[in-house]
This record gives C-alpha cells, structure tokens and sequence, in this order.
C-alpha cells in the first residue's frame, strides 16, 4: 500500500472513531432493534443478570459495532473487542474467556469467520459459561473445565446465511438485523457529523450527499470527509451544493450513489452475458474483484436498489438495471 493511501486509511480511521457515536440517543435511526435491546438491558439490570447473548447481522458499516459499544455502556460493562479471523487457535479465545471480568461484553465481529474447531468451545462457554478444553496431545491428553465468570457475547455479522444453527441458536437474547438508513436518517447523521467535523453544509448538500450514500451511515461520513477536505483546499468554511457535487463526481459516485466497481459488475453482466443469469464466480473474476468483497460490499446495495436479482441459475440485471446505462432490456428479460 502506497504511504498516502495508508495515512488517509489511518486518517479516516481516527475520524470514523471521532464521529461514532457515543451515547445511545445518538444513535440514529433502527428504532425496532434499540426498543428491543432497551427492554433486554432494563430486564437485565433489574434483575441485576449480565445481558444474554446477542447476534446482530447486516451490510458493512451499518453500525453493528456503534450498537455493540452503546450496550456495554449502558450496561456500565467493560467491552471487549475481537474478531472472528482474529481468533486462530482455541488458546486465543480461552485467553480472551477467562480474561473477562463479571458483566463483561465481549464483541466478535466478523464471527463468520470463526473456524469450527474454535466455535464449537464457545458453545459451552455461552450456554453455561464453562469452558472446556484440552491439554497436551495423544494419549497423555486430558480435558480440563473451567468456570467462567458471567459476561456477555455480541457477534457481528455480515454474512448470517454463513453461521451453524447450533451457533444461532445459542444467541438467547435475540439476533437482530440492522437495516439500511432512509434518506433523512443519513441526512441527520451527515448533520451532526458535519457540526463535529465543524463545517457548515448547506441543506442542498446534505441532500446530495444523503441521497449516494448507499443508505449507509459510514458511506455517508466517507463522503462528507471528502468534501470536507474539497472545501478546506478551495478555501472555503461550508459544504454546498458545488463543493458535494464537485466531490462526488471526483470519487466517481453517480446519482443513483453507485461506485466504479458497482458499475464494472452491471456493465460485465449486461454487455459480455446479456444480462445473466451469471454464476457469482464468473462475474467476481470478469469484474476483477474477489468473491467475498462483491457479496458483502456491492451485492447488497445493487440488491436494494433492484438493480440485481439473485436466481437459483445466477445473477440478472434487472430493465432497470439495463436503463440506467441506457440500454434496452431485451424483451425476453421483461417476461
Ligand atoms: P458496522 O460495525 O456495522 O460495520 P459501524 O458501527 O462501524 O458499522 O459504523 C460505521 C460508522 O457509521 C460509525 O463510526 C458511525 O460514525 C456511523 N454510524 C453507524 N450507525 C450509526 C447511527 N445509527 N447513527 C449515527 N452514526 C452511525
């Protein structure tokens, strides 16, 4: 990686840090999911429990891990944060386990991508805070218990389609799916991100940039840091109309929000296959993108949008599809 692309990572890191929100009333939008886990927290705390384990799943950047940090501060609990590929070996999580103090939240993000081995010792370790494993290898080998403090789990995914049910199913205090934002909730969200990020941004602009956002929070505050930096070069103290679209052209966002590569995988279906259907592996390798990155990234939105279908025989691009590049659908794809 070039050493400008990694300090603007790092850069826009520390600013996503800075723009998450820190208590729960700042937490735009996914009103079903913050009564449900409200009455789960007050449940808890009344009875003095830990808070049961909880799976919430859904596109990047949709504030799944914001969620994770909100409720371990409204339970005044410790939070510890991990991932499932950050997991190797089951040493890891047994350190990680029986590191945790009383009312701990421990959060996996990605846990997906936990290996079977590992995901079946957290089974006991959820169900019964117990934690079994074993020391040494052959026949000197001998199993060893030991009890955990109580603590809670809450687990990230992307990918839920991907998780065992045994696993599912150990989630006791709900699994819950985070869905992507209206308009106005990013509008509110680009608002006060604007105020901490102290430039003025004028209603026109908060619109435009609400409206490519992909409907999802992080993709909004990438944008709105762009523009920032765009006004902060030309000199000038508020974001308007000029400077978002000036922005937004320059990142290569269309008005329908999608980026290069959105554009890359429509343009590889509708002009080399027709339309579809095409298998995900043919059109990862057409569009020179990997596999995971097209499912967790692009799919989802192009899904959302109804610019993509998934069929049993691949994916399709729908007429609509077809006419934002200005094409005719052929008829048959209409029936
Ligand atoms: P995920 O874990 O689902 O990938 P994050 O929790 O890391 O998503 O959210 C990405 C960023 O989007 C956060 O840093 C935060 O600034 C912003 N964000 C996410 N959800 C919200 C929300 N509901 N209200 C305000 N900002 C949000």
């Amino acid at each position: 990686m070039d050493a400008t692309v990694r300090k603007q990572k790092s850069d826009d890191k520390n600013l996503e840090l800075t723009l998450r929100p820190s208590v729960w009333g700042e937490y735009i939008g996914q009103e079903a999911i913050k009564k449900n886990l409200s009455i789960l927290i007050q449940a808890a705390q009344e009875r003095k429990d830990p808070l049961e384990h909880i799976l919430l799943h859904g596109p990047a950047g949709l504030g799944k891990t914001t969620l994770a940090y909100l409720v371990a501060k409204e339970m005044s609990a410790n939070i510890k944060i991990t991932s499932g590929p950050a997991i190797e070996r089951v040493g890891d999580l047994a350190s990680l386990l029986t590191n945790l103090a009383s009312g701990d939240v421990l959060f996996i993000d990605e846990i997906h991508r936990l290996n079977k081995t590992i995901e079946e010792v957290l089974y006991p370790a959820m169900e019964s805070r117990s934690l079994d494993i074993i020391i040494g290898k052959g026949p000197g080998a001998r199993s060893i218990q030991l009890e955990l403090p109580p603590f809670t789990l809450v687990a990230a995914t992307t990918r839920i389609a991907l998780l065992s049910s045994p696993l599912r199913s150990r989630f006791s205090g709900g699994t819950f799916k985070l869905e992507y934002y209206t308009i106005e909730e990013i509008e509110k969200i680009l608002r006060r991100s604007a105020a901490i990020l102290g430039f003025a941004i004028t209603p026109d602009a908060l619109r435009m940039t609400a409206s490519r956002a992909r409907f999802t929070p992080r993709i909004a505050n990438r944008l709105l840091k762009r523009a920032r930096d765009y006004a902060q070069v030309h000199k000038q103290d508020t974001i308007d109309e000029n400077v978002a679209e000036k922005t937004l052209e320059l990142l290569g966002v269309d008005h329908e929000g999608l980026e290069e590569v959105d554009r890359q995988i429509l343009n590889v279906l509708i002009t080399k296959f027709g339309g579809g259907p095409v298998g995900l592996n043919t059109l990862a390798a057409a569009a020179s993108e990997d596999i995971q990155t097209i499912e967790d990234v692009y799919e989802p939105y192009l899904l959302r949008l109804g610019f993509l279908e998934r069929t049993p025989r691949g994916r399709v691009a729908t007429p609509r599809a077809w006419q934002h590049f200005g094409k005719t659908p052929p008829q048959i794809k209409l029936l």
